[in-house]
């Protein structure tokens, strides 16, 4: 049992949005869906809410065939960047909606709410309002929201995307600790590499419409199908017509490493622990490598050095895309 998405067309006009997607989503995992802006993801996941029908292809929710059901008959729970809250209704009201327009009986739903209030940690704010919480405090209520009504999919898309950095950091550790809680299928929508890395289970590549690899965090790290899941999934730069990361370049002050390629440090950038060095090289302009400060240590702007790939360092064929585009 899971969501299984078969053959799935979407077009806008005669721009098309989604081109033969076909997708297993594991039940009781979490599942990533990254890819650049306008890559059709929050599209994919609207179709599997069933707030967007698709041109051709199938959706089957938890062996339900879902295709032409209503989202209401889904029993999917949605959170979006921007959250719609009710305004007038305290916290507690908030998260209670959805079992109360089920008429659950009023005992039933206070225990409820009490217990989702703890799970997203508002137990405090019950009786605060909306306006009265910080953004990440209002995205979990959102979840809390979410969840009551024991949805068999959880569906975010973007949750955390209207948030600052450093929330948005805890609040992607949250989430991870929540799914290892409740366990709920839950298909997240990020335009975020690092966000996706850090709490997926199963991550989908989407880009232009199309599916580019599906795997685990590790797998599209380490085994990236294409030149662009490496470039979107980290930084890389380009060393002698192959992509490579900067951290995977072996620099040396002599030439004994065979195949290593003569250049000069044209640039040193310090940021916390690490040192990106720009070197010019014959062949390319700027090849970027990251270091430690420890390892970095005694080089400086202008001096004549060696560049090698690490042993055993990934590395893909850089196509006609000398500059990949930078992820988010
Ligand atoms: P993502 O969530 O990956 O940023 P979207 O699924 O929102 O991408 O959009 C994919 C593409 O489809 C975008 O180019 C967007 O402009 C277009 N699109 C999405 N919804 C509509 C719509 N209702 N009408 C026309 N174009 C749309
Ligand atoms: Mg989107």
């Amino acid at each position: 049992m899971s969501i299984e998405v078969k053959g799935v067309n979407k077009n806008f006009g005669d721009f098309v949005a989604l081109e033969d997607i076909d997708l297993h989503i594991p039940t009781g995992r979490l599942t990533a869906l990254l890819g650049p802006s306008g890559g059709g993801k929050s599209t994919l996941l609207r179709i599997i809410a069933g707030l967007e029908t698709a041109d051709t292809g199938t959706v089957t929710i938890e062996g339900v065939e879902a295709t032409h059901l209503p989202a209401r008959k889904r029993n999917v729970g949605f959170v979006f960047q921007h959250y719609a809250a009710f305004k007038h209704m305290t916290v507690a009201k908030n998260v209670a909606f959805g079992l109360e327009i089920r008429k659950r009986p009023k005992a039933e739903v206070r225990k409820r709410v009490e217990e989702l209030l703890e799970l997203v940690h508002l137990s405090q704010f019950a009786h605060r309002l909306p306006s009265q919480l910080s953004g990440g405090q209002r995205q979990r209520m959102a979840l809390a929201r979410a969840l009551a009504v024991e949805p068999n999919v959880l569906l975010l898309d973007e949750p955390f995307g209207a948030l600052d950095a450093k929330v948005r950091k805890e609040l992607r550790d949250w989430l991870r600790r929540l799914h290892d809680e409740v366990h709920v299928t839950t298909v997240l929508v990020t335009h975020d590499q690092e966000e996706a890395l850090e709490v997926a289970d199963q991550i989908v590549v989407i880009n232009d419409g199309r599916v580019e690899q599906i795997g685990t965090p590790d797998e599209l790290y380490d085994r990236p199908a294409n030149d662009f899941v490496m470039s979107f999934l980290g930084p890389v730069t380009t060393l002698g017509g192959q992509l490579v990361r900067p951290h995977d370049i072996d620099l040396s002050d002599d030439d004994k490493v065979a195949g290593s390629v003569p250049g000069v440090i044209t640039r040193m950038v310090r940021i916390g622990f690490e040192v990106r060095l720009h070197v010019r090289t014959d062949t390319d302009p700027d090849v970027h490598v990251t270091m430690t400060r420890t390892h970095a240590r005694g080089l400086e702007t202008g001096a004549k050095v060696w560049l090698v790939p690490t042993k055993g360092a990934l590395t893909v064929p850089a196509l006609d895309s000398p500059e990949p585009a930078a992820a988010g």
